[in-house]
Parts: C-alpha cells; sequence; structure tokens
C-alpha cells in the first residue's frame, strides 16, 4: 500500500491497517525531517483504504522510536523562527492526521518512544506498551521541550501534573509508572504487545471503546481548577532558578500554562512558536553540541579499544589519594588490581577507602554484598613487587617527584612483562621528562585522573612523544573499562586542562591585584554558572597544590604566561592559609553547630590581599569580570587547539566540561567563542592584550574570525 524508507503501510484483516515504523538500513527508527514527512504520506496511504475501521502503529526494530534525529538540530537552529515554524507546521500536521484519521488507531509500543517517539504516540487514541519498554520526555536535556505536540497531548492525554513532570524532569518511565500516569492505557509482556494491541483495535472498532470520546478529549481545552493552577504555580516557583542559563523547563511550563486553555490547533500553534524561540537558546546550542561531542568521544574510545591490548590484571603503585581512588574504580568494574606501597598505613588507608565507598553502594542497594566482597578481594595491597609480572598495565600514582618517580618507574619496568603499558598519573610532570630512565618509552603513556578518582569522569591520555599507539590505545580502553571519559592529549606542561585553567587563575589574580573583590568575583563567576568561583576553586584545589602547579605551567610558556614572583596565592602560601585543609584560605571553613560545614569570608583576607594592590582597591563590573577571566580561557583553548594538544575542539570542549565543571549551558570554551562570535573574542583580546599576554587570541582564531568561521 506504501512503503518508504522508515514507514509501510500495510493491510491486516477486516479493514485494518497496519501503519509500521521500519527505517531501512538502520537498527532503529528515529524521526528526523524527511520521516515526519514520510508520516504524512503514510496516514495519506492509510485513509486512503477503502473500508478502512482501524489503524495499527508498530515498530518493526526492538525499539519503537528512540526520539528525533539530533543529528539534524543544529542546522535547523540556523535557521530563523518563521523558517523553523514552518517546518514544525509540517510535522505536526504529519501527527494530526493520523490523529484525525475517521478510524480509531492504537498504538504497540513495543520498546524505547523517547521524545518525538512518544509525541507521535500519543497521536494515536490508545497505547499499549511492553513491560520492559520506557518512554519519556528528554528534550530538557538538549535544552530543548517537545516540540511534535508533546506540550498539548501529555496534559490531554494524562494530566497537568504529568505533563509538567514529565516534560520539566526529562526522565524516562518505566511501564508500570507510565499506566500510572495515563500515558498508556495498558502493560503487557513485549511478545503479547502487537497481539494486545489489535484486540483492542478491533474492540474500538465494534465500539466496545469509546474512542471518538477518548479523542474529544484530545482536542478540547484542559478544564483547570485549583489543583491545575497549584500544579503550575508550584512548578514555575521550583523551576525558576535554573532558568538563568537553562530555561527550557520553565518556557515548557509556562507555555503549557497558556496552551491548556486552548483547543488542540491553537496550543499546537502556541508550542510550535515557543519552541523555535527555545530553539535558538544559548543552552539548547550547547547541550545539543555536547550530546554530538559525546558521541565522537565514544566513537574515538571504540577505535582506540580495537587498537587496545586486553587488560585483565593491573597495579597501581601508591595508595594515596589517588591511587586508592585508581585501585577501586578499577576493581569496581571488574578489573583485579594490585595495590602497592611503600607504607603499611597507607595500604590500610587505602583499603579502607574501597571499603567505605563499597559500603556506600551496599547500603544503597546498588550492590549486593557478596559482589561488594568480592570487589574488595581482588584488590590486593601490598609492600612488595610480587605478581607484578602478571600485569597488563602499571598505573604509577606515587609523589609528585620527577626523582622518586624515575626511581620507581625504572624499577617497575625491570620487573614488569615486556609488553605490559605502564601509565604515570604525574598531574604537572613531562611524560617525556618522566620516561627518559625507561628501556621501552614506546610502553609509557600518561594517565592523568582528577580527584576524587571515583566521581570525575574525564582521563587525560598524555601521548608522549615515544609512546606507542597500542600503547596508548591500551590506557584508553582500560580507561573505558573504568568508566571513564578518556581523551587523549598531546605531552606538555600541563596537559590540556590544568593548562587552560592557569591563564584564567593568572587573570583572577590579576583582578585581584588591581583592586577587585575576590567575593565580588565568586559571586560574579557563580552567577554565570561556575560551580565555584575561582577563589573558592583555589581553597578546594589547595594553595600549596594550585600555586606550585600553575607556576610549572606558567614556566612552560614563558612568553604568555608569566607569573609574578610575589602574588596573591603566594601570600596565602607564606600564611599558611592553604584553603580548606587548613581550613583558612581566601575563605574560612567551620562547622556550624549541626555539624555541617560553613564557609564565610575571613575576616582579615581583605587586609592581607593589600600587600599585592599598589593601587587600593576599586568596584568592577560583572561583564568586565567575566569577560577577562573567560576570554583568558577561551584564548589557551584556542591556543592547545592550534598547537594540536588536541584533536578537535570537541575533545578539548569535553575535557573542560567534564574535567573543570564549566557550566553546561556553555557547551565548552571553544562553543562559548563560537557563541560570543568570533570577531567579538578579537575585540575583547584587543582590549585586554595590553594587560598581560594570555589574553592574546592566536592568529588561527584572528584568521577564522575574518573569514566568518566557527569552531563548530
Ligand atoms: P599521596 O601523597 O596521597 O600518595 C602518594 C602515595 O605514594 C603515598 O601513599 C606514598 O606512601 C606512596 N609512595 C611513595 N613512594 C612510593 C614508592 N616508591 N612506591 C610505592 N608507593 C610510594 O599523593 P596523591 O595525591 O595520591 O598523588 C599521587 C600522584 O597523583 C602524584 O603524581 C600527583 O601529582 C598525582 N595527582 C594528584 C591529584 C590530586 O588531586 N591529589 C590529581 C591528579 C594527579
Amino acid at each position: 500500500m506504501f512503503k518508504g524508507k522508515s514507514i509501510a503501510v500495510k493491510p491486516l484483516e477486516a479493514g485494518l491497517v497496519e501503519l509500521c515504523f521500519d527505517r531501512e538500513g538502520l537498527a532503529i527508527n528515529k524521526l528526523d525531517l524527511a520521516t515526519m514527512q514520510e508520516l504524512g504520506q503514510a496516514v495519506a496511504a492509510a485513509a486512503a483504504t477503502p473500508g478502512l475501521r482501524g489503524v495499527l502503529v508498530t515498530s518493526a526494530k526492538e525499539a519503537f522510536i528512540v526520539g528525533a534525529d539530533i543529528t539534524e538540530f543544529l542546522d535547523m537552529f540556523a535557521l530563523s523562527e518563521a523558517e523553523m515554524n514552518r517546518i514544525f507546521v509540517r510535522s505536526n500536521s504529519a501527527i494530526n492526521a493520523l490523529e484525525d484519521l475517521p478510524v480509531p488507531t492504537v498504538c504497540a509500543i513495543s520498546g524505547l518512544a523517547l521524545g518525538g517517539g512518544l509525541e507521535v504516540a500519543l497521536g494515536g487514541d490508545l497505547r499499549v506498551m511492553a513491560n520492559t519498554a520506557q518512554v519519556g520526555f528528554p528534550e530538557v536535556k538538549l535544552g530543548l521541550f517537545p516540540g511534535f505536540g508533546g506540550t498539548v497531548r501529555s496534559p490531554r492525554v494524562a494530566s497537568v501534573q504529568v505533563a509538567i513532570d514529565w516534560i520539566a524532569g526529562g526522565a524516562p518511565s518505566k511501564a508500570a509508572a507510565a499506566q500510572a500516569a495515563g500515558i498508556v492505557d495498558e502493560v503487557v509482556a513485549p511478545e503479547a504487545v502487537r497481539a494486545r494491541a489489535i484486540e483492542l483495535l478491533q474492540e474500538a472498532v465494534a465500539g466496545k471503546i469509546d474512542w471518538k470520546a477518548r479523542r474529544a478529549a484530545k482536542l478540547a481545552p484542559v478544564k483547570i481548577g485549583a489543583e491545575q493552577a497549584k500544579a503550575f504555580a508550584t512548578a514555575k516557583e521550583k523551576l525558576a532558578k535554573g532558568a538563568r542559563h537553562q530555561p527550557a523547563a520553565l518556557a515548557a511550563v509556562e507555555l503549557m500554562e497558556g496552551s491548556v486553555l486552548k483547543a488542540r490547533d491553537e496550543a499546537l500553534s502556541l508550542e510550535t512558536a515557543a519552541f523555535a524561540k527555545i530553539c535558538h537558546t544559548q543552552a539548547a546550542s550547547s547541550l545539543v553540541q555536547i550530546f554530538l561531542n559525546d558521541q565522537l568521544l565514544k566513537k574515538k574510545a571504540k577505535e582506540h579499544a580495537r587498537n587496545a591490548r586486553p587488560v585483565r590484571k593491573a597495579a597501581v603503585l601508591g595508595a594515596g589519594i589517588m591511587g586508592g581512588g585508581i585501585a577501586y574504580t578499577s576493581a569496581v568494574r571488574g578489573t583485579p588490581v594490585l595495590m602497592k606501597d611503600i607504607q603499611e598505613a597507607q595500604l590500610a588507608l587505602g583499603v579502607s577507602e574501597a571499603k567505605k565507598l563499597l559500603g556506600k553502594q551496599v547500603a544503597s542497594g546498588k550492590l549486593a554484598q557478596d559482589k561488594a566482597d568480592k570487589v574488595l578481594a581482588s584488590i590486593q595491597p601490598q609492600l612488595t613487587y610480587d605478581g607484578i609480572d602478571q600485569v597488563d598495565i602499571v598505573v604509577e600514582a606515587v609523589v609528585e617527584s620527577q626523582k622518586v618517580k624515575h626511581l620507581v618507574l625504572s624499577e617497575v619496568e625491570k620487573l614488569a612483562r615486556p609488553d605490559a603499558v605502564i601509565a604515570s598519573n604525574t598531574s604537572s610532570l613531562r611524560i617525556d621528562g618522566l620516561s627518559t630512565p625507561l628501556v621501552r618509552p614506546e610502553n609509557f603513556v600518561g594517565m592523568h585522573f582528577f580527584n576524587p578518582v571515583p566521581l570525575m569522569p574525564l582521563v587525560e591520555v598524555i601521548r608522549g612523544a615515544k609512546s606507542s599507539d597500542v600503547a596508548v590505545s591500551t590506557v584508553v580502553g582500560y580507561a573505558t573499562s573504568m568508566g571513564k571519559t578518556p581523551i587523549v592529549v598531546k605531552d606538555g606542561p600541563g596537559f590540556l586542562v590544568n593548562r587552560i585553567l592557569t591563564p584564567y587563575m593568572l587573570a583572577f589574580i590579576q583582578l585581584v591585584e588591581e583592586g577587585a573583590d575576590f567575593v565580588k568575583i565568586d559571586q560574579v563567576m557563580e552567577q554565570f554558572g561556575w560551580p565555584m568561583g575561582p577563589a573558592y576553586l583555589n581553597d578546594v584545589i589547595g594553595m600549596d597544590t594550585g600555586t606550585h602547579v600553575f607556576s610549572i605551567i606558567a614556566d612552560g610558556f614563558p612568553q604568555r604566561i608569566q607569573r609574578k614572583s610575589r602574588d596573591a596565592l603566594h601570600l596565602m602560601v607564606e600564611g599558611k592559609r592553604l584553603g580548606q585543609k587548613t581550613r583558612l584560605g581566601f575563605y574560612k571553613y567551620e562547622t556550624d553547630p549541626a555539624g555541617k560545614p560553613k564557609k564565610s569570608v575571613a575576616e582579615d583576607t581583605h587586609q592581607l590581599l593589600k600587600a599585592v594592590q599598589p593601587n587600593g582597591t576599586r568596584d568592577f563590573s560583572a561583564q568586565e569580570i567575566t569577560d577577562r577571566l573567560m576570554l583568558a580561557m577561551i584564548a589557551e583553548a584556542a591556543w592547545c587547539l592550534e598547537e594540536g594538544v588536541v584533536a578537535t575542539p570537541a575533545e578539548l570542549d569535553m575535557s573542560l566540561l567534564m574535567g573543570l565543571g564549566l557550566p553546561q549551558y556553555l557547551g565548552g570554551a571553544l562553543k562559548y567563542a563560537d557563541w560570543l562570535g568570533l570577531e567579538h573574542v578579537v575585540k575583547l583580546s584587543d582590549r585586554y592584550g595590553k594587560l598581560a599576554p594570555y589574553y592574546v587570541v592566536p592568529k588561527s582564531l584572528r584568521e577564522q574570525a575574518a573569514k566568518g568561521q566557527r569552531y563548530y
């Protein structure tokens, strides 16, 4: 009857017709623009069937429809609102046509139906769902809300409260919850979905189900009483705070508050107009980019996995903060690990830390006790190198001293298998400097974890000049097996993330020295979206650690990242104000009577800083503070890309998001540069470049700006 690239329409018995999503050449069904167009043709073909009595909507794949085609989004976002409107109206008309068929329709949701997939399903009169399937509206995670009628149909099919919770929350729901919410009508075993959907369709055809009344309710305004009004008010209040940088959830609630009062077609017009607006927000552009970047990282990790040697057993040298965390993460993800230290007490600490973390997982029900016991038993604490010749990879995490590391690395190289990969978790030493005493430097790679290891997703995999491809791939594979996101970077001072952080921190120090209040700087940057401002971040990193790392990195780039011999951070270290760990840094850290940690401005910090403020204090606008700090970061990111420290803007930006907690709505330093416009970045660089060389952007950025190009 109809056969397209994504949809087929075929007759069943007794006037019933099946409209089946079955995307050619793909394992899944997704709603790209072509499929939406095809849906209109498919519905028309079904409607034209002589003697038509009912339509069954199915999928020939495991999932029903996984959602819209996200790879099309950024091109779409580049269109004007009017152009987008035209596309959305066309897509909506296809679902409307399904909804308006003169016969009953039943959707058989055999597997995942997310986003647009659920919106199509809501176009039918009834929905049967497999008990293994999930449905939901994850759009807010991409800075969006449903734009194919989801905001219109979900409050009508289920309730205002369900529509708010599902759309603003973005979490997928399992079958029982979906049925309880009223989004689906019946839940059955996966193998029974189709048969039950046909039965329901026959019942509807026979008039045993009043599908006309159900449909009428979907087309009419929603009855709004006190309960619904309260649901809107509560949600708006709750969502207002996050809306500054990620407005989609609040915008959806505000949209629905108005659109539920209208009949379907008018409500859809409101949705279309609001959706076009949300597509043009910074958050939507960034979050979609992050999704695409994440896909790229996964693809790269897979390529490495093909080239990697298997890691069945690992060893960690050093059972300190990092070594303990690495051993635990390796073990919990299934790779047994030897944990070697020179101090018994440190081994005991490493084991007790692992025990504590496993205990938490058991208490929260995530891990069974016997599994936890097995994980713990797979961490083997020891003072000797016994068994080191059995491991596929050794991760060195001893103290940060080139001398000690040289000794430890050459010692372990002699005892390990010749094909074993040796990785160092150094945070500031060059990989090529560490490899000098090694006989097989090709097996040596950097593996830079972030603290705390079990929580931080990023691992910088540092390729030294002599590191072999297979050694790099093996480290990438091991990091992936630990549930981490590895990003390969070139060896150099500070590698990638700490290097980019350094000018940002120096720009902060410089602002303070010009007289800016560190408290205001923190407030401004936190409002801008950072989880913590730079002064607070220094306290968390630890003033001694930070100042040491920033100096090493600054020394590595003497032309551009100079640091004064005595700045605000040096003052802090001299005063033994090391930050959180000494309970005093820029801020002071106390415990309130209830035992909760409390941070407040230390009375004497401003006084102390006067020693580095030759011109006293003055006020700086929020704009200047963000411009200067973020420009320093963008410029360094651009230099890193130009120098090939990292291969792509995507990997660079993802590293910053994961390693530094850069606000998601920015999408990364380079994505933010795109958003500002590279010409604007050049203007800022011209303005502030006179103050310090780290504000100066590289030639490549200027050239791109001149040509009107972007990073993405
Ligand atoms: P730590 O001081 O907590 O632990 C170092 C451990 O190494 C100690 O237990 C010590 O006894 C042990 N050790 C010393 N000599 C040894 C030897 N010869 N053989 C085996 N063990 C030995 O230090 P940490 O914070 O865990 O840092 C370890 C490494 O990780 C350093 O290179 C550091 O730069 C790097 N790093 C640290 C962080 C961080 O935030 N702490 C982040 C990333 C990377």
